[in-house]
């Protein structure tokens, strides 16, 4: 169960319901008296009603509102600000309690919006072509700062408008966070939290092997494995993770995650040019993929302020796909969608945006 935490000014902090799973919440409110089902009203009232405060859970008693009230508190992250790509992508800045910041982006489909979000503040992973990496690590976000991106984002929708997908490829490694980002997804697809159906949901991962495993015994999401590379040395001067888990052990992981159904694995790849785009590439690629029930989403690698990499040209990017693609594997070069914001793959960094 979430305890009081110390504030910045020394005051006990009241815990947030928000941090709380449903076995959680029917604990806390034992100590009232109430029984469990009290619980399931509540997450109704946080989750589907987006109740911004206690006053507004109109079918429990005044009596249990006030005592409530008293021992906890409701709290979600504060959009701070949003911009708008000239594609229409949205990167929206939250402001968090403790002063620190996140962001969380909205790309626009045909008729809904996917929401790719933060689960931690700055990440620890210090992939070189990535500008979240580059801010260094502040901490892992609470899951009712996970979940409350959703729910702001969502309360903020215009009527006919609606959030289909949910990735968690935004600020941080969702699997460093592992135990706030499990709760999180059991409140998003709980039929009393959001209700969105596990096959909705991606988790984007650096490659933590072991978590890996542990993700696949927990909970049925989605996978996509950031690769970048097709071999150890490659992949290790990109991204320090592989020194740990190379791709040995990586796709071992990989290759034990369940997948039910027809659902496939993602493998993600930016293309980097003069690093890892080229024939050659393509081939060790499809030889090291061989047997995998996968397919692979292909990126341009998108420059910030500071990148030392660039994009391979569209030629070269179309032959790397065109190479994969006659070894039978799907290979989608992705449009990256709001790069002129800064809101593209690899380039959040929680700031805010510079106007002249
Ligand atoms: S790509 Fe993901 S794991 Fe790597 S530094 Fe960026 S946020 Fe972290």
């Amino acid at each position: 169960m979430p305890s009081p935490r110390i504030s910045e000014t020394n005051c006990l902090v009241k815990p947030n319901l928000k941090d709380m799973s449903l076995t959680e919440l029917e604990t806390f409110i034992s100590r009232f008296g109430k029984q469990k089902y009290r619980a399931r009203q509540i997450m109704k009232w946080l989750y589907q009603a987006h109740a911004g405060s206690f006053e507004d859970m109109t079918d429990l008693s005044k009596a249990f509102r006030n005592e409530i009230s008293d021992a906890a508190r409701i709290a979600l992250p504060e959009i701070v600000e949003t911009r708008v790509s000239k594609d229409g992508t949205k990167k929206i800045l939250f402001g968090l309690e403790d002063g620190l910041s996140i962001e969380s982006v909205l790309i626009p489909g045909k008729n809904h919006w996917t929401v790719c979000v933060s689960t931690q503040v700055g990440c620890q992973m210090g992939c070189a072509f990535c500008m979240t990496g580059r801010q260094g690590f502040k901490r892992n976000l609470l899951p009712s700062e996970i979940t409350g991106q959703i729910t702001r984002l969502r309360s903020d929708m215009p009527e006919g408008e609606n959030i289909k997908n949910i990735v968690m490829m935004g600020m941080g490694e969702p699997l460093a966070n592992y135990e706030n980002t499990v709760k999180a997804i059991r409140i998003i697809t709980s039929e009393i939290g959001f209700g969105f159906s596990h096959r909705k949901i991606t988790i984007s991962t650096c490659g933590i092997a072991p978590m890996i495993e542990q993700l696949g015994k927990d909970i049925c999401v989605n996978l996509a494995i950031s690769l970048n590379a097709p071999d150890d040395i490659t992949r290790g001067r990109l991204m320090p993770i592989n020194k740990k888990y190379p791709l040995t052990t990586l796709l071992d992981a990989c290759r034990n995650y369940p997948m039910p159904g027809r659902r496939m694995l993602t493998f993600e790849y930016i293309l980097i040019a003069g690093v890892n785009s080229s024939a050659d590439s393509a081939e060790k690629l499809a030889r090291l993929l061989r047997g995998m029930r996968c397919k692979l989403n292909l990126i341009a690698f998108n420059e910030f302020p500071g990148s030392i990499f660039s994009a391979p040209s569209l030629d070269e990017m179309q032959a790397f796909q065109q190479i994969l693609l006659d070894h039978h594997y799907t290979a989608i070069v992705r449009a990256s969608k709001g790069s002129d914001i800064l809101a593209a793959c690899g380039q959040l960094s929680g700031q805010r945006s510079q106007r002249g």
